[in-house]
């Protein structure tokens, strides 16, 4: 394999965040401190101001904490597009309530709203749309469909900044909560590390202590030097969740760059639209126009009458020295889901379809206009 392969996926870090993350080693304050404070307002600031930004270790945990703030628990129904990433689900087990699986809308491949209605029952307590590859879920439809009283949880994991019904993802006018990832892949990274977004202070209040074992107070206050300070309180069996100084540093320079790194992003699905758009496949699902796509992932589907179908796609490219992956393999055919579940491919008939024909394009930021043309370049010789 020759050394200018093309990956899937590369973090774009620059010197910003490599002088940031020392400064943060140096001052002393290695564990959460002011630099995470300061990430938390500006997260806030970022996707609208009306919300408050609780600051995790993963996407994972802020999904965990948001469905534990909102009082999800055994008995309760928790529904989730079995087209998505398997966290998704776990953290609903997380809270011995039952995820209930639907299928996807197969042009988006996000969860199918005209499903959500079918599967609603007196159990129902929340539901986790997940905003795929980074465009936007209709939340202003989504909460229509459920009513005031299911919780919506977004999955934004792939969502900054994406732009849906008009509104920020983040911003919540529609949501009770929504969940960023900052994992090594994602639109901006901090190596590990999620933000909660929510306009709900009681929400916010119980995540920030459940995040950091259940202490009535973070432990930047409890450093403080007045007196009492020594003196805390444990409410709850909570977690350890919290985000370091180091890398809540990274992720205010990533947070400051993202705006050129989403232009970036828009600029090479454009090429990538441009180039693919006389070859057997299809080309993902674009926002409506005043909407705006993430682009985190470019997803192409491998038509049938395609020379090689989607696994001999991805060796050919592979040969050329392109990564490529596949998102998702749809919850219902990994086996914890469908056994613990007891789920058949019949109930998710356009996700078990569409699944055949997916793989993901290298998409990431850093990424040069001739890396853009020599994947494409490749695809094209593949595919004609
Ligand atoms: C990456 C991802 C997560 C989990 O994010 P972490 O920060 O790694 O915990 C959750 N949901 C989706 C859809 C993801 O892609």
């Amino acid at each position: 394999m020759s050394d200018d392969r093309i990956p899937f996926a590369l973090p774009d870090i620059t010197d910003a965040e490599i002088e940031a993350v020392t400064r943060a080693i140096r001052s002393g304050w290695v564990s959460s401190g002011p630099e995470t404070v300061a990430f938390e307002k500006e997260f806030a600031a970022h996707v609208g101001g009306q919300v408050e930004a609780v600051a995790v270790n993963s996407a994972t945990a802020g999904l965990h904490l948001a469905l534990e703030a909102c009082g999800i628990g055994p008995g309760d129904e928790v529904i989730v597009p079995t087209w998505t990433f398997t966290a998704t689900a776990e953290v609903v087990r997380y809270m011995g309530a039952t995820p209930v699986l639907i299928d996807v809308d197969p042009d988006t491949l996000n969860i199918a709203l005209p499903s959500v209605a079918d599967v609603l029952t007196s159990a129902t307590k929340a539901v986790i749309p997940v905003h795929l590859g980074g465009l936007g879920v209709n939340l202003k439809t989504l909460r229509a469909i459920v009513g005031a009283n299911i919780r919506i949880i977004e999955d934004a994991a792939h969502a900054l900044p994406t732009i849906t019904a008009g509104n920020q993802v983040g911003d919540c006018r529609y949501s009770d909560a929504a969940v960023f990832s900052f994992y090594a892949t994602k639109t901006i990274t901090t190596g590990e590390g999620g933000m909660i977004t929510t306009r709900d202070p009681a929400i916010a209040a119980r995540a920030r202590v459940m995040r950091l074992h259940g202490i009535d107070r973070q432990s930047f206050d409890r450093y403080q030097s007045d007196k009492s300070t020594w003196f805390y309180d444990v409410v709850a069996a909570g977690f350890k969740y919290n985000l370091t100084d180091p890398a809540a540093a990274m992720g205010r320079v990533q947070l400051n760059r993202s705006a050129a790194m989403h232009a970036r992003r828009e600029e090479l699905a454009e090429q990538y639209l441009d180039a693919l758009r006389r070859l057997p496949v299809r080309l993902p699902a674009q926002p409506p126009v005043g909407d705006t796509h993430a682009w985190h992932l470019f997803i192409l589907r491998i038509s049938p009458e395609a020379p090689v179908d989607r696994d001999g796609f991805i060796a050919a490219m592979a040969e050329k020295g392109v990564g490529t992956s596949v998102h998702f393999i749809p919850l219902h055919k990994h086996t914890i889901w469908r056994d613990s579940l007891g789920l058949e491919p019949r109930q998710f008939p356009n996700a078990t379809e569409q699944f055949e024909h997916v793989v993901s394009l290298p998409m990431f930021s850093s990424m040069s206009d001739d890396q853009a043309q020599r994947v494409a370049s490749a695809a094209i010789r593949i595919l004609t």
